[in-house]
C-alpha cells in the first residue's frame, strides 16, 4: 500500500501549525488514493513533539532524535528523511513550503530520484491518478502537475488547507537511527538570529495587520498600526515596498517573495493590492482594505473596504474598539 510520511515542522517545543496544513493536506490525498500517513519528526530532545503528534491519526511517528539533527541544516535533515523515506517504504514525501521546506525537500527528491510538486494548493482527479494543483507567476496561473515518479516529493502551501484536528487514538511510536552524516557536509551551524518578539507569528497569526509604502514614517509609520495590532493581538505585516523603503523589517514582508498567510482576519493599511502582494493574503477569511484611493486593485479582494487615510482612520478604529470593549 502506498505511504505519506509528512514532515513535521517545529519550534521551541511547539508543533508548528503548518504541519497541521500540511497533515490535511496528507488526509485528503490519502482519502483519494487509500494511502496510509506516517510522521517524521527529526530534531534533538523531540520526545515530546513526536507524543503531541500521536494524536493524529498517523500510523506511525518516526523520531529521528540526534545531535546532528538539533537544526534544520537541509543537507542532514533531507539525508535522514530520505532514508527514512527508503526504510519505511514510503511513496510520497511532503512537508509545508516553509523556509524549512523548501530548503530539505528539492535536496529529498533529488536522493530519491523522485518527481516533486512545490507550492501545492489543491488535488485535482485524473483518469492517471492524483495531480498537483500550484500557482504559477504569482498567482495568475494555476498549473496542474502530475507525477511521473514511483515516489513523489510535495511542498504544501499552508495557507491553503485548513489545519488538521486531532483525531484521537494514538500512533505508535518508532525511533529510526539517524546517520545524519553532518561532518561530510559543508555546511555549519553558526547561530539563530531570531527575531525576539512578543507578538504572535506571522504565518500562525489568527489576525495580521500590515502596512504598505502608504505609512509614510514622517507621518508616524508603522507605529501608526500597531495599537491596532496590540490590541488585536495581532502579528504585524508589511508589503514589499514598506519594506524595500525601510518602514519595516524584511521578516514582515507578505507576498509572492515574502510569507503566506492566511489569517481569520487580514488588514490591508495603505497597500495598494499589487497582484505580487495579493499571492501571500488573498486567502485570508476576511480582509478589511485601508486606503485613500477607492480605484486600488486591494479593493476587489477586499471583504470590507474604507476610503480613508490610514493615519486618522486607524487612530478612530483603536478609539471605537476599546469603547465597545468598556
Ligand atoms: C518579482 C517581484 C516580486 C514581488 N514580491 C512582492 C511581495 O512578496 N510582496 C509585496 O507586497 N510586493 C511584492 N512586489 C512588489 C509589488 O509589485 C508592489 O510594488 C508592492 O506590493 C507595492 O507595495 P504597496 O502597496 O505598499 O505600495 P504602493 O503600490 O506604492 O501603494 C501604496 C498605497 O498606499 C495608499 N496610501 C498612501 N497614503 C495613504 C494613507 N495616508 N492612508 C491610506 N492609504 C494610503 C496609496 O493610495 C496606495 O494604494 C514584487 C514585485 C516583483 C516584480
Amino acid at each position: 500500500m502506498s505511504k505519506i510520511l509528512v514532515l513535521a515542522e517545529h519550534e521551541k517545543g511547539h508543533v508548528k501549525k503548518v504541519t497541521l496544513n500540511t497533515l490535511a493536506f496528507a488526509r485528503q490525498l490519502a482519502a483519494k488514493t487509500g494511502a496510509s500517513i506516517d510522521i517524521a519528526v527529526l530534531g534533538k530532545g523531540v520526545g515530546d513533539i513526536a507524543e503531541k503528534l500521536r494524536g493524529y491519526g498517523a500510523g506511525t511517528v518516526h523520531v529521528a532524535d540526534h545531535a546532528e539533527l538539533e537544526h534544520p541544516i537541509a543537507s542532514a535533515w533531507a539525508k535522514t528523511l530520505a532514508d527514512l523515506a527508503t526504510s519505511i517504504g514510503a511513496t510520497v514525501v511532503t512537508a509545508p513550503a516553509s523556509t524549512i521546506g523548501k530548503d530539505v525537500l528539492p535536496r529529498v527528491a533529488a536522493r530519491l530520484a523522485a518527481g516533486m510538486a512545490s507550492d501545492v494548493v489543491g488535488i485535482v482527479d485524473t483518469a492517471k491518478g492524483p495531480a498537483f494543483r500550484r500557482p504559477m507567476w504569482a498567482g495568475n496561473l494555476m498549473g496542474d502537475a502530475f507525477i511521473k515518479t514511483k515516489t513523489q516529493v510535495i511542498s504544501v502551501r499552508a495557507s491553503a488547507f485548513d489545519a488538521a484536528e486531532a483525531s484521537g487514538g494514538s500512533s505508535a511510536l518508532a525511533a529510526f537511527a539517524a546517520q545524519p552524516d553532518l561532518a561530510k557536509s559543508r555546511v555549519r551551524f553558526v547561530k539563530f538570529d531570531g527575531v525576539q518578539s512578543t507578538r504572535p507569528d506571522l504565518t500562525e497569526a489568527s489576525i495580521v495587520v500590515a502596512g504598505g509604502r502608504g505609512l509614510k514614517p514622517e507621518k508616524g509609520g508603522f507605529g501608526a498600526i500597531e495599537p491596532l495590532a496590540d490590541l488585536l493581538g495581532a502579528a504585524i505585516g508589511a508589503s514589499r515596498a514598506a519594506v524595500d523603503d525601510g518602514y519595516a523589517p524584511n521578516d514582515y514582508q507578505i507576498g509572492q517573495t515574502g510569507k503566506v498567510v492566511a489569517p481569520q482576519l487580514y488588514f490591508a493599511i495603505a497597500i495598494s493590492g499589487a497582484v505580487q502582494h495579493l499571492a501571500g493574503m488573498k486567502n485570508s477569511k476576511v480582509i478589511v482594505a485601508i486606503n485613500t484611493r477607492d480605484d486600488e486593485p486591494i479593493f476587489k479582494v477586499a471583504d470590507y473596504g474604507l476610503v480613508a487615510d490610514a493615519f486618522v482612520a486607524v487612530p478612530e478604529l483603536v478609539a471605537k474598539i476599546k469603547a465597545m470593549r468598556g
